[in-house]
């Protein structure tokens, strides 16, 4: 057990990191990314579907890796499926700043998603909690195929 994840809201998250929502393979995925964090070992897969109008109309991840990038995975992808491109960029957006901002205000359309709120105290898990969240941002840039992403620069 990592010590800090005491001061997480811990009870929600390792729920979501030992029963991963949307876990699981996508046979007819539109794009495919591999994401990895090195400085923890997390390693996800993101499959992602498009519906006509290019938002995600599935979204389904594996992987492995610590409580956080599991738990962070399996709660984005019970928020963005079915949203919308722009809806997503938006929720990229209002996610980052949770989880990297000291003292702004939160914005209420992330839902669940603030149970990670508490990584903003620990660097290195803002990574974690961010490797999905970069995964499904190449995603919708790649749109189609498969692409590579990691939280160190190359
Ligand atoms: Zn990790």
């Amino acid at each position: 057990m990592i010590p800090e994840i005491e001061e997480l809201y811990q009870e929600v998250i390792l729920d979501h990191s030992r029963r991963p929502r949307n876990f699981g393979e996508l046979p007819d995925a539109a794009v495919r990314v591999h994401g990895d964090n090195p400085a923890c070992g997390d390693e996800i897969h993101l499959a992602v579907k498009f519906d006509a109008a290019g938002g995600l109309e599935d979204i389904k991840f594996t992987g492995r890796g610590c409580a956080i990038s599991q738990a962070s995975a399996s709660l984005m992808t019970m928020k963005l499926k079915g949203k919308s491109r722009e809806e997503v960029k938006n929720m990229f957006r209002a996610f980052h700043d949770l989880v990297t901002e000291e003292a702004t205000e939160v914005s209420k359309t992330l839902g669940d998603l603030r149970v990670m709120q508490g990584v903003r105290k620990f660097p290195q898990r803002v990574k974690c909690a961010m490797l999905p969240w970069r995964a499904v941002e190449q995603a919708l840039e790649q749109g189609a195929g498969e692409a590579t992403v990691s939280t160190e620069p190359a």
